[in-house]
């Protein structure tokens, strides 16, 4: 294997595993806000929640004066009715007085509605609070988790850039270069490996005389898929049928 390539084989693996922890990282700010609105929408539930109640005991409060209004209208025409002296009048007091009563019993109608609906919006207060303590609890619990997953994620990340320098290190300055340059231009990967004599990365054939001068040891040109342009790197595995053959064990290491 030319010099450098082991190296810059275990480059490639590294960069893969710096693109998705990078990609981990970034989502995390999101992923926070996303538990941070899960508590904002129970939080709002519990304001609505309130001023309805709020709402319900205002106008309990204001049929409850209707009632005393009319009752005390219905008194006064009561009163009035001992001092009238012709009979028009009296009943024009008494029509009054009827008319009064029914607005008492509309009033208090009205009222009995209010007080009953209004424990159903105590309800739903308790209720939206209940949730919203459930929601916090929850939310303070998950945060804790990604605020951890986090940190383990950084870590990780940090190692993984150690070891990205510790290969780039072995690979000559050229070969880097090839690489860098195959690789912004296919997501990442710059390095494929033959799998059934093909590209694994654009499953191209590759010339058999190729994969025979890259199985030689003393090899030390690198070779590129004619297709895709990625430098290709032969598995020891690759080699495996053969040397199982010859009474070799295969080489499972990638
Ligand atoms: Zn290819």
């Amino acid at each position: 294997m030319p010099p450098g390539l082991e190296h810059l084989v275990r480059l490639q693996a590294v960069d893969l595993r710096l693109i998705d922890l990078r990609d981990r990282l970034v989502q995390f700010p999101t992923r926070i806000t996303e538990v941070n609105a899960r508590v904002e929408v129970a939080r709002g539930q519990v304001a609505t929640a309130r001023e309805a109640h709020v709402a319900s005991l205002r106008d309990r409060k204001k049929y409850e004066i209707d009632v005393e209004q009319w009752k005390e209208r219905a008194r006064k025409y009561k009163n009035q009715s001992f001092d009238v002296k012709t009979n028009e009048a009296y009943r024009a007091l008494q029509h009054e007085i009827q008319n009064a009563e029914g607005e008492i019993g509309r009033a208090e109608d009205r009222l009995l509605e209010r007080m009953v609906s209004g424990e159903e919006y105590e309800r739903q207060v308790k209720a939206a609070e209940r949730a919203l303590a459930e929601t916090e609890a929850a939310a303070t619990a998950e945060r804790r988790e990604l605020e951890a997953e986090q940190a383990s994620t950084e870590k990780e990340l940090e190692a993984a850039e150690a070891e990205r320098a510790e290969a780039a290190a072995g690979v000559p300055e050229d070969l880097l270069q090839q690489y860098h340059h195959v690789a912004r231009r296919h997501n990442g990967i710059g390095v494929a490996e033959i799998f059934k004599q093909s590209c694994s990365q654009c499953g191209v054939m590759i010339r058999p005389q190729v994969i025979q001068a890259m199985g030689r040891e003393e090899t030390q040109e690198i070779f590129h898929c004619e297709t895709c342009t990625r430098i290709l790197h032969l598995p020891k595995t690759f080699g495996g049928a053969a040397s199982a053959a010859a009474g070799g064990a295969p080489n499972t290491e990638v």
